[in-house]
């Protein structure tokens, strides 16, 4: 037997590599062509083919992205090697559109207005960025929200320079005088403070209100009825079947990741997974004053500028007002207790 046969099969096996190497160049071509139709959608997007968009969410398999030129989606990888953190909800970023076969990639964070962060077991977390106000959804009943997690979230959002709005759900449930009254210390201290029923529908065309336009974090415990004013706010909007997995079939889990939503007539609010707790980011304790008002702004008449305004204070102003019934004891109480976790150093998903 010759060494490598008779001609007959070398012919053969040249004519099939010719056959496969057209085809594959066809195919090529082809693919190119409809990666190319996929990414032009209406609009031409630049000749470097990067965009620009807004992370809408993050999930363990790649980031959502939504494009600023004909609001398409996009599946991307962020390649994090060397770079820092990852991006977050709410991020500005440049990215290449996702193709038929490949994921989009992110290439940069563009420069972010501000960022909400808390503690989470010993780590940072990043939630969102770019938020103008976080809505923190509260209920004193079913669930029983403790007055302090709210604190929490209101000097996280303060710490993170974005409004916010404190609204009470399920005053069907638990009576408009109970709101009233468990809404008072934040309602003292200066804080908008909505009161509402998801379920009724009363007060929800104020809240919308308060959503057009501007961009908003949705914030609260579980079971205070974040879905239910979501889905009641936003038509059509099935948060179990959301648009995003739908359109990408990768079923977002619906309480892992935070989430942006159009506002019907304008606006953005991203809903946040629940937190049973939240220890904001502040690496100095005494900084912690600027983020409770009533506190901060009272801290200047103190007889010693560097008063913790403890029970025994000399000539504290902050006391004064806690005994004369300017502060709610409870907002007293948590600056002691969040003042002390800080003090304690980086919580580790622990504390009160
Ligand atoms: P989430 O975990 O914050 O998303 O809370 P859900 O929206 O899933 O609501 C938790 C439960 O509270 C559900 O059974 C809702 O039907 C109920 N719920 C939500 N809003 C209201 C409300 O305004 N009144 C009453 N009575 N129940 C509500
Ligand atoms: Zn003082």
């Amino acid at each position: 037997m010759g060494q490598r046969g008779s001609n007959k099969p070398d012919v053969e096996r040249y004519l099939k590599g010719r056959k496969r190497e057209t085809e594959h160049r066809a195919n090529v071509l082809a693919k190119r062509e409809r990666q190319k139709k996929a990414v032009l959608g209406e609009e031409a997007p630049p000749a470097d083919n990067t965009l620009t968009g807004t992370i809408l969410t993050r999930a363990k398999s790649g980031l959502m992205v939504q494009a600023d030129h004909d609001e398409s989606h996009h599946w991307c990888r962020y390649p994090q090697k060397g770079r820092g953190a990852m991006p977050v909800p709410g991020d500005r970023v440049s990215f290449l559109p996702q193709t038929e076969t490949t994921d989009g990639w992110v290439e940069e964070i563009l420069e972010r207005k501000n960022l909400l962060r808390r503690w989470s077991f010993g780590r940072i977390k990043e939630i969102a960025s770019n938020m103008e106000q976080v809505l923190i959804l509260a209920t004193p009943e079913e669930p029983v929200v403790h007055p302090r997690l709210v604190d929490r979230m209101l000097v996280g959002a303060s710490v993170g320079k974005m409004d916010a709005l404190i609204v009470v759900n399920k005053i069907d449930l638990i009576g408009m005088d109970t709101a009233l009254e468990w809404s008072k210390p934040w309602r003292m201290a200066g804080y908008d403070v909505l009161h509402i029923s998801a379920e009724t529908g009363e007060g929800l065309e104020v809240l919308h209100g308060r959503l057009r336009n501007r961009v908003s974090l949705l914030a609260g415990a579980s079971g205070v009825g974040k879905s239910t004013v979501l889905n009641r706010l936003i038509e059509d909007l099935d948060l179990d079947t959301s648009a995003i997995s739908e359109a990408t079939g990768r079923g977002v889990h619906t309480t892992s990741f935070t989430r942006l939503f159009p506002v019907p007539g304008g606006g953005v609010v991203a809903d946040s997974p629940g937190v049973r707790e939240f220890h904001p980011v502040l690496d100095d304790p005494k900084e912690l004053e600027k983020h409770f008002h009533e506190i901060g702004s009272r801290s200047g008449e103190c007889a010693y500028t560097h008063c913790l305004h403890r029970e025994d204070s000399d000539g504290c102003a902050v006391r004064a007002a806690v005994e004369n019934g300017e502060i709610h004891p409870l907002r007293y109480e948590s600056y002691q207790i969040l003042y002390t976790s800080l003090l304690e150093g980086p919580l580790r998903g622990r504390g009160r």
